[in-house]
């Protein structure tokens, strides 16, 4: 009888633990864990934005190079929304290496995304030629990356979005230990009962 009510117990239980909300950070724990993953695999052609306003600057199909001592990438051609300025100015790319360079801003919001070199030393000329973008200042969208989608159509479907799959994990882990434990309350009837016939 006691066992009885023991499951009986156990039963409410089961019902408000399917009631009660998921804790949403395990969900995001989840969310995160596989974004990271899909990052490591993403390897199509980028294009580079302006940090600032979001405008096209160019793309890695004219990847020229980059300065990773200067945090800078090098383009062959970029769009229309980069602006050559008018003025060059002198700038020193290293120890006794002195450049002429001129800025390159952005159409959209005006920022300075790079340069261009106007005049280099020779052991710079590779520089002439091509854009310099500072990666600072720009961002970049890698082709194929765009991960939003409208819902499925139907009155009643559920879109399987990660978080979903995330809900429906969680609750399946619970009713996995739900099992378990109700699997091993029973061993211990079982137990008890057999005691009980041993000692009759
Ligand atoms: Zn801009």
């Amino acid at each position: 009888m006691a066992a009885r009510q023991s499951l009986q117990r156990r039963q409410k239980s089961i019902n408000t633990t399917f009631e009660s909300s998921i804790d949403s950070t395990a969900v995001e724990e989840k969310l995160f864990g596989q974004a990271e993953e899909e990052d490591g695999d993403d390897d199509g052609p980028v294009v580079f934005i302006c940090g600032k306003c979001k405008l096209p600057v160019g793309d890695s199909l004219s990847w020229d190079g980059s300065e990773d001592c200067q945090n800078q990438i090098r383009l062959k051609r970029v769009t229309d929304n980069v602006v050559v300025g008018e003025d060059s100015r002198l700038h020193e790319a290293s120890k006794r290496s002195l450049c002429l360079i001129v800025d390159l801003f952005c159409r959209g919001c005006s920022s300075v995304l790079g340069m261009v070199y106007a005049s280099t030393p020779k052991n710079l000329d590779h520089k002439r030629f091509a854009f310099c973008l500072n990666v600072a200042d720009i961002d970049s969208y890698v082709l194929g990356s765009a991960s939003q989608m409208l819902a499925a159509e139907g009155p009643k479907e559920q879109p399987v979005t990660l978080e979903y799959r995330g809900i429906v994990e969680q609750q399946l882990t619970e009713m996995k230990m739900l099992v378990m434990s109700m699997a091993q309350r029973l061993e211990e009837i079982d137990a008890g009962l057999q005691e009980e016939c041993d000692v009759a």
